[in-house]
């Protein structure tokens, strides 16, 4: 940011008193504007022995395959997000079970969660964040058509820990390159 949100003066960055980060500060206002990293949470959604995938109908990664993500609302639960968006994306309604990954993606100041979920019905549509949804199995799985390596490694995990019947929270570091 250039400009104070709210005085729309000069921004000034610096590192204040007693802190060790480089701030975005308005001496005008004596604000300091914090930054942090944003939450995304989704689903896993599993019914029978597929697992439930849309094609992204926007940028970034547009056309390749996700699963059911996206950043956290004020005013909700990260369970509920994850919900919310697993009904805007793919139409679906799941029942969670426990959250399944936790990844810090340190380079892009996020951090993704993903909660194992389950379907009772095969009813799913596209949206306006979705070109298509579809189940797959695991030999059905587009692995190379994947968005990001967050989901890929989900869905590595999943097929992996479904051999032994065990879901236990994997908890990942991605620093980009
Ligand atoms: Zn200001």
């Amino acid at each position: 940011m250039k400009y104070c949100s709210n005085c729309a003066g000069k921004i000034r960055i610096g590192i204040p008193e007693e802190d060790t980060i480089p701030r975005h500060i308005c001496d005008n206002c004596d604000i300091i504007f914090y930054q942090n990293p944003k939450l995304i949470t989704g689903c896993l959604p599993v019914y029978q022995d597929q697992v439930l995938l849309c094609k992204r109908a926007i940028e970034p990664r547009k056309g390749y395959w996700t699963l059911p993500a996206g950043f956290m609302e004020n005013s909700e639960s990260a369970e509920e997000g994850a919900l919310r968006e697993t009904r805007e994306e793919a139409n679906a309604e799941v029942r969670i079970s426990h959250l399944y990954t936790m990844t810090s993606i340190v380079h892009v100041n996020q951090v993704q969660l993903i909660y194992l979920a389950h379907m009772d019905k095969a009813e799913y549509a596209p949206s306006n964040e979705s070109l298509e949804v579809a189940l797959f199995s695991e030999q059905e799985i587009p692995w190379d058509e994947l968005a990001f390596p967050t989901i890929k490694n989900a869905l590595s995990f999943y097929f992996e820990d479904r051999k032994k019947n065990q879901f236990p929270l994997r908890e990942l570091t991605f620093k980009g390159n």
